[in-house]
């Protein structure tokens, strides 16, 4: 029996093929790789624009790459909705991570186009053109061009051919010295809204197809390095040891118990390494990284605070010297209440179940947040959960879902609820 084509499912199954066909533009045949400003990336950039122009939209190209197509409102000129996602990718990603968020909107804006449908302020789309940092070493670069939070100085930065950004871009045809006009007005910008796959696990192990990001998770990150002293593993008896890595061992295990239990807290030690190790010597040193995230800054500087007075008992009572240096820490990032809420009625309003949760990535709407009000909805990532890998995926009935949740929303946005909060 053929099953009947309803508008959300025609639109899902578009956004499924367009993530194919953008998944086309690679660096790498056989997998997607797509950083910024390859061949690969101008090959994405122009498919977008054409997406974007068959929807109705006017497109341009800002200093940074950024790919921004616009539907007017019934006022021309009038403040925009913005919303988007990223185009780049990580090497050998998935193809719904930041894309997803791109061409989910066009293909709601193509729905109105042919309805003729127009609402009393403009929507952006914006396929931003550098998120991952891989190429660059320099995250969030298309966002942050948008947001005027560009640092220029990163302009200096090579890839792993020696040639710098400056560089890069002068040859693509994007002037650097462009780059502050790039930066969108605060009054022109009603909201910013991000539709992204989760990313995790979360909605998948729930049965749950969207989620209302509450927050962008703040981060704090250390190297950790603890000496103690080598041994010969056979005859320095077990109470009489210096063991670098065992001090770095019990922290970890420290980690996981302080950040078990709470909700949007986690802790993670993805490096550790022992030098020069050997099978039979006992580690005379150890290197560990730690990152610790959370939805609320209190929270995870309360478990940071924990771990460094843990880091500093623990070496004191195994007699190991220890260096403890901070590499990085961003703040959290909330997603506006008001926002939060219209996300909501629209998922409820499609008689879909609201489940509330924090991003722990992070996503272009950390930079956007500079100049606007942000907002993201989730979409149930599959397989696990995985992410920034070629398995990454979602259905099409999901795609559906997020498309008719995201139009919905449109349809209903009012900024004054914004006032009253
Ligand atoms: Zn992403």
């Amino acid at each position: 029996m053929a099953a009947t084509l309803t508008p959300a499912t025609e639109t899902g199954a578009r956004i499924m093929a367009w993530a194919d066909t953008l998944a086309v533009h690679t660096e790498q045949p056989g997998m997607l790789t797509r950083t910024y400003l390859t061949d690969a990336h101008h090959g994405a950039a122009a498919q977008l624009a054409e997406w974007m122009r068959e929807a109705g939209m006017t497109v341009r190209r800002d200093a940074a790459g950024n790919v921004i197509g616009r539907y007017e409102g019934t006022t021309p000129g009038a403040p925009a909705l913005l919303t988007g996602s990223h185009f780049d990718t990580v090497r050998d990603g998935g193809r719904y991570d930041g894309n997803l968020g791109v061409i989910l909107p066009v293909a709601c804006v193509a729905g109105w186009n042919r309805q003729g449908k127009r609402f009393p302020f403009a929507i952006e789309v914006v396929g931003f053109a550098e998120e991952e940092g891989v190429r660059f070493k320099a995250t969030l670069l298309g966002s942050r061009a948008i947001a005027g939070t560009f640092d220029t100085n990163v302009l200096d930065n090579a890839d792993d051919s020696g040639k710098t950004m400056r560089e890069v871009m002068r040859a693509a045809g994007f002037d650097p010295a462009g780059l502050p006009a790039a930066a969108h007005q605060r009054e022109q910008v009603l909201a910013f809204v991000e539709v992204h796959i989760e990313q995790g696990p979360v909605l998948l192990n729930e049965g749950l197809p969207l989620g209302v990001v509450t927050a962008i998770s703040g981060a704090t990150r250390f190297i950790v390095e603890f000496e103690g002293l080598a041994g010969h593993a056979g005859t320095v008896p077990m109470d009489m040891r210096r063991d670098a890595a065992m001090a770095g061992a019990e922290i970890g295990l420290y980690i996981e118990r302080r950040c078990g239990g709470l909700p949007g807290l986690v802790g993670t030690i993805g490096q550790f390494n022992v030098p020069n190790g050997a099978a039979n010597v006992v580690p005379g040193r150890a290197v560990i990284s730690i990152d610790i995230r959370a939805g609320e800054d209190a929270v995870r500087q309360a478990a940071v605070n924990d771990v460094l007075a843990e880091i500093e008992r623990v070496c004191a009572r195994r007699n190991v010297r220890v260096t403890v240096r901070k590499t990085h820490e961003a703040v959290s990032v909330p997603c506006a209440p008001w926002l939060q809420t219209q996300w909501a009625d629209a998922i409820a309003r499609q008689g879909l179940p609201v489940r509330h949760l924090p991003s722990g990535a992070g996503h272009d709407a950390m930079a956007i947040a500079a100049i606007a009000d942000v907002a993201m909805l989730f979409v149930r990532c599959g397989n696990g959960g995985i992410s920034h890998h070629p398995t990454e995926i979602m259905t099409a009935e999901d795609a559906a879902s997020a498309a008719a949740v995201f139009s919905d929303f449109v349809e209903h946005f009012d900024k004054s609820s914004a006032r009253q909060q």
